[in-house]
């Protein structure tokens, strides 16, 4: 049993939202594809994966590094046989002779090619990856649903305070009961009135979180603490420079309720500098690293069990992505939520199509792999990589 191919390209899809440092959403994305010599049906067994939304899509260091010295290994290092993969030697292989630091653009490379492997693995095994990544890291423990809240909010040019009002009901129609929108991107005055709007529609504070994606001035943060502190909501989201740790903690002290950052963590050690440094409180604070944009399943597996050692359990974990890498993360290692993006993110967002959210959760399906077959936008996307096999 062996990859004999794997295939990289970038799928975008256009938009016109920002956020607080005037980013355009970023909706570009890796799809990859790894074709094995296992014949099921006439066919390959094919494992698939993409690189989710929010950073820079890594198809070329995958198509120039990663996918060559994928192809490489020997058995030792990448053995998909089910009885056989260790996901641990795959790693190491995987980041043999790169230069330590600097992990984003190879941690996110790295990440989604790992997945792709979790993928092939579990399919082979015929279980879904939360049933091989829980029977591995979590003595076969799987959480039967997830909690799932929306990423949204986000301004665009000619939205007002109605239409996003608007947008926010239309996500507690679909099912979802948490919320969160952006900061930061406008006045606080004006700021301050979408979050009265979005309150008055999800109703309980508890259920609205804020996100400022490090784009509020350092000047003008102590005003946005002062100002949003006593609205008792469930967080307050990457309010400064993600490797600014000393900034982190002076805004916690001003802020005081629940903070959540670590999306633009990509590794174990800057995890682990956020939990040494970054002022966050086990307990009170949320975690929300990117699964395939830190180097994957593995590291995830890794980066629990050192962050365990520092008090977090992992209820306070909520991975960065909504689409069903993190929703299948979330059930094996029972995260505290899971993020989505209805809409957001055209095909790249979402969940396998006859997924249901009841009361802000999804119960979990069953698939073999991550379930890209079941989310039929993305996985035509996906099959594009292979059209010899359709
Ligand atoms: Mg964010």
């Amino acid at each position: 049993m062996r990859i004999v191919d794997v295939r990289a390209k970038t799928v975008r899809v256009e938009t016109n939202m920002f956020n607080a440092r005037g980013s355009r959403v970023n909706s570009a994305a890796t799809v990859v594809a790894a074709i094995t010599d296992v014949i099921r049906n006439g066919k390959p067994v094919i494992g698939f994966s993409f690189s989710a939304t929010g950073f820079q899509p890594p198809t070329h260091q995958l198509n120039e590094r990663f996918i060559p010295k994928l192809l490489q290994m020997g058995e030792e290092e990448l053995a998909i046989d089910p009885r056989y993969f260790d996901p641990a030697a795959t790693l190491k292989a995987l980041k043999k002779n790169e230069k330590l630091g600097g992990d984003g653009e190879r941690a996110t490379a790295i990440g989604t090619l790992e997945c792709a492997v979790w993928d092939v693995v579990a399919k082979l095994a015929q279980v879904p990856v939360y049933r091989l990544a829980a029977d591995r890291y979590r003595g076969g423990r799987v959480a039967d649903k997830v909690e799932c809240y929306v990423g949204g909010g986000w301004y665009s040019p000619d939205k007002n305070v109605k239409d996003l009002s608007d947008e926010v009901q239309k996500y507690l129609d679909m099912g979802y009961r948490t919320v969160k929108i952006k900061v930061g991107g406008a006045p606080l005055v004006d700021d301050l009135k979408r979050v009265d709007a979005a309150l008055a529609v999800v109703g309980d504070p508890a259920r609205l979180a804020v996100d400022a994606n490090s784009g509020i001035a350092p000047g003008r943060l102590p005003e946005f603490a002062q100002a949003l502190k006593n609205y008792g909501l469930r967080w307050f989201e990457e309010p400064v420079h993600p490797n600014d740790y000393q900034a982190n903690a002076e805004f916690i002290a001003m802020y005081g309720n629940p903070v959540a950052t670590g999306e633009n963590q990509f590794s174990f050690e800057e995890l682990r500098n956020l939990a040494r440094y970054g002022g966050m409180r086990p307990g009170t604070d949320i975690l929300q690293w990117d699964i395939p944009h830190a180097y994957g399943m593995h590291e995830a597996a890794n980066i629990v069990r050192m962050l365990a050692e520092f008090g977090w359990s992992t209820a306070s974990m909520v991975p960065h992505g909504g689409n069903q890498i993190s929703l299948n993360a979330s059930a094996a290692f029972g995260f505290g939520a899971c993020e989505s993006y209805p809409d957001v993110f055209g095909v790249l967002s979402g969940y396998a199509d006859d997924l249901e959210v009841v009361d802000g959760h999804i119960a979990i399906g069953q698939w073999e792999g991550f379930g890209f077959e079941g989310q039929a936008a993305l996985f035509a996307k996906m099959r594009e990589l292979v059209p010899e096999y359709d």
